[in-house]
């Protein structure tokens, strides 16, 4: 069992070092070990061999990796996707057609452009609140109706926060269930299942894994209930299930994760304070800042952290913040978060013409690099603006 800090009467730091097995039973190996076979044998009189049949339907490693995920999460199951939109898509594709999802207005575009795709399919019904006004959640809901709250916290590439334990007690007054996206915040800063959501989702693909080679998703429920079940269903019958090599290398990764994190969040808060004093830049968003509108809730929310995650506006808007992204030597222009190296984006670009975000926006996922050479990267890059 756990409650955050202590997991199976260890701390959470010595259990997680030792994430899906201390060692392997028949050999001593001090990793899990990887079994590649898609198929599982039966004996002579056609019983299973062992409980794995065929890994469509489960594989045993996965059931490892899902165990470290709902032990982390204190979830009662979870469980591993192909991806991180595999894992909102099974969810979303397993509620009851017609049900209203009421999503946070900032949100992870890929996951808005579905949510927009199944309402114009006519499988759900969708309404979006605003996450720094619960007013607004108050008056979506629609007692009566079937409805799943979406929320992401803090949410890409903005970093807005939401009240889980207020959304959560405004989703149950109505019956409807509350989903948090916590991929920014991992389960080491946030844990909304005990702040009252019902279902978490991670993009694994990010902090999770941690070294930016593995495509995953995750879903962690606080209860194994009829939502549960019917995301198992889905995953079994649409596929879209980790593979053994990726699931290995999940493991692996969560292995660091309390360290990684812990590392990147304290280079995230040196910059994003830094960068406040930049005159080229005009604006910094890091949960972590006195500045940042949410501030106190974050103080409150989030343990440990506030996030290997800021975004910066340059001066100058999209051209320049280009310019900058550009002049860097050390942190790599690529999209993406939450792996060991620095990687930085001009989301604008690559959310195209739908995107709504300023346009001299630049999001920094911080690595593991030595921050004062970060700290020297981006001065040496705005000074040449
Ligand atoms: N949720 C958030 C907050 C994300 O940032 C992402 C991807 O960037 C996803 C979900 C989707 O995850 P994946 O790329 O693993 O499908």
């Amino acid at each position: 069992m756990s409650n955050g800090d202590r997991i199976d009467g260890m701390s959470r730091e010595s259990w997680l070092a030792r994430a899906g097995g201390a060692h392997d039973a028949q050999t001593g190996a001090v990793l899990p070990p990887l079994q590649p076979a898609t198929t599982y044998g039966r004996d002579r009189d056609y019983r299973p061999i062992s409980d794995a049949i065929y890994i469509r339907d489960d594989l045993p490693l996965s059931k490892d990796a899902e165990r470290v995920i709902a032990a982390l999460e204190g979830a009662a199951d979870a469980m591993l996707f192909a991806s991180g939109m595999a894992a909102a898509n099974a969810l979303l594709m397993a509620l009851s057609p017609g049900t209203l999802v009421i999503a946070q207005s900032r949100l992870y575009f890929g996951v808005r452009a579905r949510l927009q795709q199944l309402e114009a399919q006519g499988r759900i019904g969708l309404q979006w609140f605003d996450c720094e006004d619960l007013a607004t959640l108050k008056a979506a809901l629609r007692p009566g109706r079937a409805t799943l709250v979406w929320g992401e916290t803090p949410a890409n590439p903005t970093w807005e926060l939401l009240d889980i334990a207020a959304a959560a007690g405004i989703a149950h007054s109505s019956g409807a269930q509350l989903v948090i996206d916590s991929t920014v915040a991992t389960p080491l800063l946030t844990r909304p299942l005990e702040l009252g959501a019902d279902i978490v989702l991670h993009s694994a693909t990010k902090f999770l894994n941690g070294h930016s080679d593995v495509l995953a998703g995750a879903l962690a429920f606080r209860e194994r209930d009829a939502l549960c079940d019917a995301v198992h269903v889905e995953r079994v019958a649409a596929g879209a299930v980790l593979g053994a090599f990726e699931t290995w290398l999940l493991v692996r990764g969560m292995r660091t994760l309390d360290v990684r994190l812990q590392r990147c969040c304290a280079s995230a808060q040196i910059i994003a304070a830094a960068l406040e004093h930049e005159p080229k830049v005009r604006r910094v968003r890091y949960p972590g800042l006195p500045s940042h509108p949410q501030h106190a809730l974050a103080r409150q929310q989030m343990q440990g952290g506030y996030g290997a995650l800021l975004s910066f506006e340059v001066t100058d808007g999209d051209a320049a913040a280009l310019r900058v992204a550009g002049g860097l030597e050390l942190i790599i222009r690529a999209t993406s978060l939450g792996g060991v190296e620095s990687l930085i984006e001009h989301r604008a670009t690559v959310e195209g013409a739908q995107s709504r975000l300023p346009p001299g926006l630049l999001r920094l996922s911080v690595g593991l690099e030595n921050v004062d050479d970060l700290l020297s990267d981006l001065r040496g890059a705005l000074s040449r603006l």
